[in-house]
């Protein structure tokens, strides 16, 4: 079986040009824009010779039967909404990756043992349901609550008026969610987002895993003085503590850098009061963000930070305290699907380089269902959620090679 890039290229061109004419490249969730591309979509899923149907949850979804009864499903997609400004190719190269391996199968006259799947998952992004995202993959794996259901937008619409909008069934939701287990295989091609693999020249991002994500609230606290008045030695600055935990974690971060599973920290939102040219900073509150496939670096990184930093604190006379915003825990990508996309990738002379996703996916919550893999591909600069997002078709072209290769062996290896 080989992939078409020309017909791949053409349709990321079309589909990517159903954008807000104001500011390209956008198709927010649970609007016009992104209901005018899922009637593309699924004209081409059924021009294809996919089985196409949205299911309760609001996921459009082209299906081709096995040969082998009772097998389960493999799935292969992404998703089509995007963040305001940037999207002209994170998530809909995946689901048209996913749909070119399968007309491909049918064209050759391919039949796989198992079901496959063509999956436009709704609403990856941040929506405007107070900024849920994994809406269609949440619902899929039984993880949307009634309480997600009942969250309101702006213009008061509910997200269950919303699933309804995109043609789910809200209310089917609970019952047809799918089981753990249900799944033989999940495979999503995305752009990598992140400047590795461009970097190194490589075509091929075999994710490892899906980075968790843990957000605590920093508070330091000393004491605001007029800074005209008050002499060095009696100051009690919240915002040189905070200085000294920034550049704390910074080090300890970068130190893990080499590591099979490393580990990033920011310190992108901080507040300082009174935040005044003339006073001295009395107290400085910001928000660590660490991520990383290691659970336990992930969860430990703040309070050990802390602890280290304790010292220096303690003789600025600044008290300092951490506590929890949210925590995501890590996904790891499944051993028996890295296997066949880097057997997938040899097998087409494509170099591959293993790395986490440093960013959320579907993937998360598909795994709940059963073993997950992502196939990334270079993108210029590493530039993502931004108008400047950029790939060649040739790189399409490779990840559809990599996905297409890796759910042949799949198919043959998996019960
Ligand atoms: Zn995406």
């Amino acid at each position: 079986m080989s992939v078409d890039q020309l017909r791949l290229w053409a349709r990321l061109e079309s589909l990517s040009r159903l954008t807000d004419p104001d500011r390209p490249w956008t198709r927010r969730s649970f609007t016009s824009r992104f209901l005018e591309g899922r009637a593309w979509l699924a004209a081409e899923f059924r021009a294809a010779g996919l089985e196409t149907a949205i299911d309760a949850g609001g996921n459009l979804i082209g299906r081709i039967e096995g040969t082998e009864q009772g097998l389960k499903p493999i799935l292969i997609g992404s998703h089509s909404d995007t963040v305001p400004s940037g999207g002209r190719y994170d998530g809909i190269l995946g689901v048209l990756a996913a749909l070119e391996v399968a007309q491909s199968l049918i064209e050759s006259g391919t039949r796989l043992r198992h079901p496959l799947e063509v999956v436009d998952f709704l609403a990856e992004e941040p929506s405007e349901f107070e900024g849920l995202s994994c809406i269609g993959s949440r619902a899929m794996s039984g993880a949307l609550t009634p309480q997600h259901l009942a969250l309101r937008r702006a213009d008061g619409m509910s997200l269950e008026e919303g699933i309804a909008y995109v043609g789910g069934r809200p209310a089917e939701i609970a019952l047809s969610a799918r089981r753990p287990g249900s799944i033989a295989a999940y495979l999503e091609v995305h752009i990598e987002q992140g400047r590795v693999l461009e970097n190194e020249a490589k075509p091929v991002g075999i994710v490892t895993d899906i980075v968790g994500i843990r957000r605590e609230r920093i508070t330091v606290t000393g004491r605001a003085d007029h800074a005209g008045a008050t002499p060095m030695p009696l100051r009690s600055d919240a915002l040189v503590g905070a200085a000294r935990l920034i550049e704390a974690a910074y080090g300890r971060a970068l130190a893990t850098s080499g590591d099979e599973q490393p580990l990033v920290a920011t310190f992108g939102k901080i507040e300082v009061s009174p935040n005044a040219a003339n006073a001295v900073p009395g107290e400085v509150v910001m928000t660590l963000e660490v991520r990383s496939g290691n659970e336990a670096a992930v969860s430990t990184f703040g309070t050990a930070l802390v602890r280290d930093v304790q010292p220096e604190l303690a003789a600025l006379r600044l008290a300092v305290t951490a506590e929890p915003i949210s925590n995501v825990a890590p996904v790891a990508c499944a051993p028996a699907v890295r296997t066949a996309i880097a057997d997938a990738a040899k097998a087409n002379d494509l170099g591959t380089r293993d790395l986490p996703s440093g960013a959320g996916h579907d993937g998360v919550f598909v795994s709940r269902l059963g073993p997950i893999g992502m196939i990334f591909v270079p993108c210029l600069d590493g530039r993502s959620h931004a108008p400047e997002e950029a790939i060649e078709p040739g790189q399409a072209a490779d990840g559809a090679r990599a996905l297409a290769g890796a759910v042949s062996l799949l198919d043959e290896r998996l019960d």
